[in-house]
């Protein structure tokens, strides 16, 4: 005999499609949700550093780019102020650095740059002052300087005019006044070359020359008539004066190249001050381009990390989908196999009905087997209570009935009896018309029996070969035995023919009836051996005919 295959064990438990799909599922919602976190995080940060290139860094570079075009600016300024040769031009010039010193304060302020910086401008502030102040004075001097020129040229002219009013005079006064004219001549030449003297140690051999024409000046002055003598000493006085003294020309001319000596050094302060502030606002510059790099650096390597991140999000989610659809594919082929053999199970046409989806169309399949099933199990269980030749209760069902009427938990308020049938010399019957005519003969007279006691309450069953029991509730003792009678009648009608009977020339039956009386507590074997006695009495007593118990022991009793 073949055992049943045992059902093969894995070492894990494997789980259910509907809970891998779950899970697949979920893992997609988690990766999604996942996914556009990050997508979302790393946009905000680009965001951020976009936003803080968009208002901080660019426009502190473009300040930074500002400050430097405002120094250079600043310089050109710086250079009109110092190159300024008239105070129109020194007031132009200061104009011009003053406006442009606000320019880059103001620029300094949108740069939002350190307290050095702004030290640092305070600083050329001051210092362009004290240079416009020094280039007022030096313009100042050198206008002393043309008015001291103008002066010695009127004198000159003077002289001149004072040369002709003298003619006729001695010979020697000519010829000495003709000496001091040329060394006057002189000097207006040195005095000259003063003015294009730009070095102070010229300045001062220059000087040296001038005081040895003054001295020689007196000279000839001395060796002339007193009346000449009066009229040019006065003048040797004033041209010293012009020349030499305190607030002479040579004084003014030093002076003159000293401040320009120390506007120049100052400038070239202001020069190296101002290029300072360039060099700082140009680091600063190059520090924000160096952010602006770095930043943009982080922006792009983002981008890259995103795009990696999203790609490889969407390859993993694509794989979900793709499981998922699958499973979800093997699940419906799984599904409609099942759908086909349940259908096939059933043996029946399959119903039209309108399913929307395979699972659908399971559940009705299912539907369908289950009432196939239930049809089937009423037929077998009508099967196995009844009798396959007579078609009438059989002795299984028989039992189940007579035990459920004899059941402690049912009230026992009324009788109950039983009849028990048997067919005379049916053996006989068989050996003369066959055994399919003893078939038939059993049937006619199964049909006989239902026929005469079948009602709701009464039952009649085959209880094997030729006999067959009655069931009669609420019957007493003569009620059953009326019922017996009837039924003998009824066999009797039949007229089945039967030759070889010992009583009669057609088919006889004896009962025996038994009486459970109300109140009465008895059991199956009890009762139908009581009815079993009384048919073996009917037999003995010559057969076709009825006895009930009671009427035996009524007999023994006598
Ligand atoms: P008695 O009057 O003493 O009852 O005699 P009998 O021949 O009826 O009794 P016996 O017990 O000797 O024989 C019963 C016969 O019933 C034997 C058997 O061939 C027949 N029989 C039992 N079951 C069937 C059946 O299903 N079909 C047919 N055709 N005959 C059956
Ligand atoms: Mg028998
Ligand atoms: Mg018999």
């Amino acid at each position: 005999m073949n055992k049943p295959s045992p059902i093969k064990k894995t070492g894990y438990k494997q789980l259910s499609l509907i809970k891998k799909l779950a899970i697949l599922l979920l893992m997609v919602i988690v990766l999604f949700i996942g996914i556009g976190t990050l997508l979302q995080t790393k946009l905000e940060q680009t965001q951020s550093i976009l936003n803080d290139l968009t208002f901080n860094t660019i426009p502190a570079m473009t300040n930074a780019n500002q400050s430097a075009i405002k120094s250079s600016e600043l310089l050109s300024a710086l250079e009109l102020l110092t190159s300024s040769n008239t105070p129109v031009e020194r007031r132009i010039a200061e104009f011009e650095v003053n406006k442009k010193l606000n320019e880059t304060q103001e620029q300094a302020n949108k740069a939002s740059y350190s307290q050095n910086e702004f030290h640092l401008l305070k600083t050329i502030q001051e210092e362009m002052n004290n240079l416009n102040r020094l280039i007022d004075t030096k313009l100042d001097v050198a206008e002393q300087i043309t008015k001291k020129r103008k002066e010695l040229a009127e004198l000159k002219y003077k002289t001149d005019s004072m040369y002709k009013e003298h003619i006729g005079q001695t010979p020697l006064d000519e010829m000495q006044k003709t000496k001091w004219n040329m060394t006057f001549l002189e000097l207006m030449m040195l005095v000259y070359e003063v003015g294009s003297t730009v070095k102070l140690n010229e300045l001062r051999d220059i000087q040296h020359t001038i005081e040895l024409e003054l001295s020689h000046l007196d000279s000839i002055s001395e060796e002339t008539s007193p009346a000449l003598k009066a009229q040019l000493l006065p003048l040797n006085t004033a041209i010293i004066n012009l020349l030499i003294r305190e607030q002479g020309l040579l004084a003014l001319q030093e002076n003159h190249l000293k401040m320009i000596g120390r506007a120049r050094g100052r400038e070239h302060f202001i020069r190296n001050l101002i290029s300072d502030y360039s060099n700082i606002t140009n680091q600063f510059s190059l520090n924000k381009n160096q952010y602006l790099k770095d930043k943009i650096l982080t922006l792009s390597n983002g981008v890259y990390t995103q795009e990696a991140w999203f790609v490889g999000g969407f390859i993993l989610l694509a794989a979900m989908i793709c499981t998922i659809l699958a499973l979800y594919t093997h699940a419906i082929k799984r599904l409609r196999i099942l759908t086909r053999r349940i259908h096939n199970m059933t043996a029946e046409p399959v119903t039209s009905h309108s399913s929307k989806d395979e699972i659908d169309e399971l559940f009705h399949a299912f539907d369908q087997f289950s009432d196939t099933i239930n049809t089937q199990n009423q037929r077998l269980k009508t099967l196995s209570l009844t009798d396959s030749l007579t078609n009438i209760a059989n002795r299984r069902a028989f039992d189940q009935r007579l035990a459920y009427e004899l059941s402690s938990d049912r009230v026992i308020q009324t009788d109950l009896s039983v009849v028990l049938i048997d067919v005379d010399f049916f053996k006989q019957y068989n050996d003369t018309y066959g055994h399919a005519s003893g078939d038939e003969a059993l049937q006619k007279i199964a049909m006989m029996l239902s026929h005469t006691i079948q009602s709701s309450t009464n039952m009649i069953a085959r209880c094997g070969g030729e006999e067959f029991v009655a069931i009669l509730p609420n019957k007493t003792a003569k009620e059953a035995n009326l019922v017996a009678q009837h039924i003998m009648q009824a066999i009797n009608l039949a007229n089945i023919k039967h030759s070889m009977s010992k009583i009669s020339d057609r088919i006889t039956i004896s009962l025996g009836v038994a009486t459970r009386i109300k109140g009465e507590v008895s059991d199956i074997d009890t009762l139908m051996k009581k009815a079993d006695i009384a048919l073996y009495y009917s037999k003995n007593q010559g057969r076709n005919r009825a006895t009930h118990i009671d009427d035996i022991e009524e007999v023994q009793d006598n």
